[in-house]
């Protein structure tokens, strides 16, 4: 081979290295092992993390199920429009829709509380496998396995946690049945909206873009947090003052440009990685078919129900979002798994790790009867699993039986002693528990309960017959039609006005006899399901169990025959990922590059609905005031961002960093064709994306007209 080619070829390699990232969300555990330097990072890592030390990390904080990051020393904090959508949503009546039209707090005074927000910071961590394992010595029972690990995990937790000091702890499992680590986190109680755009910038392209690229969503809020004047947690008080965090990051307002390193600290969600094929095969064949054409259901329900009501279209605005989200998400998982036959690679892997088991006895000892018990456990959670899921929607998205199954629950759970009942029925917990209802209390709609109950029982009554709903196959029999079932739930549920809160008080004071005496139908058919209920959970249990000793096992084989370490799947816990800003092929004869601009803003505009703008920005685009975030090698202003980082739901909100861990836009989506990162990870599909830097400093500070937001960050204005 001639010389130059070889050099060629050489580099070619070498950069094909040194730029291929690796799939990971990784373990606060696992940063100091990374050689971050050499792909792209300018700093050195202990800046990222350092245990003796402040860091980057002590910047970042969980804001409900989505991340944030402090960006001032007063506790200013940056996350997205969608995750503080509820606290917006909670904030805006027909009169302040705050919601549509955008929400500026002038001064710290205007400050709205977020209801229901806390941020959590990561305090430190500990690995507590052994104290965990260790309760589990020579228990046989696997559903009595299940329980007290999560007993001691709750255990260890609630020891850690320090209420006066404002320290809440818990325990997270890493790999399953195998290491379990103790978090400590600082709560913050009282979160306030600071500056919120309009849901034209904010959700721009709404359901239609979700999930998609090219993205030209503004999807970014500003909070603050709030503490007690002596540094303590607090409630929402007037007196509180804003927190002062031990790092806020430094913002960059110049952002950054295709191929540049990024990476991303935060929260994500769950994955499912490191799991066998039949839980692929469960999530194709069951969960995300299931749920996503009931969700689909149930949105267009509750749009055509309060399409005349403005009130409830508004009180029932972040439901839908959040069923829509969700609904997608499976959608694009379904579409995923069938391009990219992940369950066939899955079955291939095994058969070969299966052949690799008998190729020594000592492996041939341990493993031989793995895979048939794994295929066992999984074919008991497939029998169940029509029931199984229909119980879960019953629960969630029905109010009348939600209320009515907490009742029985608590009725049964108030037997036993505070320290055995399950979390949210200890006397400590309760009132919070009940206070998740309010708002059931305010925006439950009849019709909408009418019809999603009678869909429910329909359904079930073509369930196969291991997932059969006793208490329904014994009112109904085969001829009973639509409108028949209807009348029933008519007046035997909806009359009962559960979702009342005074007849909601009165029956959550009743023993388990007295519901049982109660002549009320609802509670009687609610009684028997839950027996049901409890039977599946108890299945559901011992399934669990098994899984949790077969699936370390699994995992450890996998191990051997790659011949390398995992990351544990994402459970919440802090993490971090890097990789480039990346476009992607996503299709036949597609390639996608990857930051949009203001230009594609404009362009979609005049498809109005969904894509509709606020005026200012048109004018703003034909004055072409810019301010200083105009880049001239787009010609516009970057809006979007896609890079290869591997981040999931959680890591919404999350701040992507570039090089020197400067602040250059905000995490909020995947593409559709990445939301089966949670199953598997590749750098062909996997891409997610986040809101430039520039576009969040150019609508803050010229649609928002909050200038002081940009000085509070350090960033100067020309
Ligand atoms: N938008 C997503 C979410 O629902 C973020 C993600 O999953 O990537 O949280």
């Amino acid at each position: 081979m001639n010389k130059t080619i070889t050099l060629f070829l050489f580099v070619s390699f070498a950069l094909l290295f040194a730029k291929a990232p690796e799939e990971g969300q990784y373990p606060l555990s696992e940063i100091k092992k990374l050689d971050l330097q050499k792909a792209g990072l300018l700093i050195n890592q202990d800046y990222i993390y350092n245990p003796n030390g402040v860091s980057l990390i002590d910047a970042l904080v969980k804001v409900n199920g989505c991340t944030g990051s402090f960006v001032s020393k007063d506790g200013l904090i940056i996350t997205n429009h969608h995750c503080a959508f509820a606290g917006v949503n909670a904030a805006s009546t027909p009169e302040h829709n705050y919601l549509e039209d955008g929400f500026l707090a002038e001064s710290r005074e205007q400050e709205i509380n977020a209801k229901g927000y806390k941020v959590k910071i990561t305090e430190s961590y500990k690995d507590v496998t052994d104290i965990i394992l260790k309760a589990v010595i020579g228990i046989e029972s696997l559903e009595e396995r299940t329980k007290i690990i999560s007993k001691k995990m709750e255990q260890l937790g609630e020891n850690a946690s320090d209420k006066k000091n404002s320290i809440e702890a818990s325990v997270s499992e890493m790999f399953a049945g195998q290491s379990y680590i103790l978090f400590k986190y600082r709560i913050i109680e009282d979160v306030r909206l600071v500056y919120v755009p309009p849901r034209t910038i904010g959700e721009f392209g709404g359901e239609r873009d979700n999930w998609m690229w090219p993205r030209h969503t503004g999807d970014f809020t500003f909070m603050r947090a709030y503490v007690a004047p002596d540094g303590s947690s607090a409630e929402y008080s007037k007196d509180n003052i804003p927190y002062n965090p031990k790092k806020y990051l430094e913002v960059n307002p110049n952002g950054v440009n295709e191929g540049d390193f990024v990476f991303i600290l935060g929260y994500p969600g769950r994955t499912y990685r490191n799991q066998p094929s039949q839980f692929i095969e469960y999530q194709y064949n069951y969960q995300l078919p299931y749920i996503s054409e009931i969700y689909e259901w149930t949105i267009k329900l509750i749009e055509a129900k309060t399409k005349e009501n403005e009130k409830m279209a508004l009180a029932y605005s972040t439901h839908i979002k959040r069923l829509s989200n969700t609904m997608k998400n499976y959608k694009g998982k379904i579409q995923g798994l069938r391009n990219t036959g992940l369950v066939k690679t899955k079955i291939n892997e095994e058969s070969e790790i299966a052949r690799f088991i008998k190729t020594s006895p000592v492996l041939n000892d341990n493993y031989k009867n793995l895979f048939n018990e794994i295929d066992e456990a999984y074919s008991r959670r497939m029998d169940i699993a029509e029931a199984n899921l229909w119980f879960k929607v019953l629960y969630k998205l029905s109010n009348d039986f939600k209320l009515a199954h907490f009742v029985i629950q608590n009725a049964e759970e108030k037997r036993k002693e505070n320290e055995d009942r399950k979390f949210k029925f200890k006397d400590e917990n309760i009132a919070k528990s009940l206070q998740k209802f309010d708002s059931i209390f305010k925006i439950s709609m009849e019709s909408i309960e009418k019809e999603f109950l009678t869909k429910m029982i329909c359904d079930a009554r073509k369930f196969s017959e291991n997932s059969r709903i006793d208490v329904i196959d014994n009112i109904f029999d085969n001829d009973a039609n639509k409108s028949l079932i209807m009348r029933f739930v008519e007046n035997n549920f909806i009359s009962q006005k559960i979702t009342n809160r005074e007849n909601f008080d009165k029956l959550s004071e009743l023993s388990l006899d007295e519901l049982k005496e109660l002549k009320n139908p609802l509670i009687r058919f609610a009684l028997e399901l839950n027996e049901q209920y409890k039977k599946i959970e108890s299945e559901n249990n011992k399934i669990s169990g098994a899984l949790s000793e077969l699936l370390p096992q699994f995992n450890e084989v996998k191990r051997e025959w790659k011949d390398t370490q995992f990351i544990p799947d994402a459970n919440g816990t802090l993490r971090l990922t890097y990789g480039y800003i990346k476009g992607y092929s996503p299709r036949d004869a597609v390639y996608s590059s990857p930051i949009t601009s203001l230009k594609g803003v404009i362009e979609k505009s005049y498809l109005g609905n969904e894509y509709a703008i606020p005026k200012k920005i048109k004018e703003l685009y034909k004055a072409k005031d810019f301010g200083q975030f105009y880049n001239p090698k787009l010609k516009s202003i970057p809006v979007g961002l896609l890079y290869n980082m591997d981040t999931t739901g959680g890591n919404s909100g999350s701040p992507i960093l570039d090089a020197k861990g400067r602040l250059i836009g905000v995490n909020f989506d995947r593409a559709y064709e990445a939301t089966i990162n949670d199953f598997a990870w590749n750098d062909a599909y996997s891409r997610s994306i986040g809101v430039d830097i520039r576009y969040v400093l150019w609508i803050t500070q010229k649609l928002g007209g909050a200038n002081y937001l940009l000085e509070e960050m350090g960033v100067d204005i020309k």
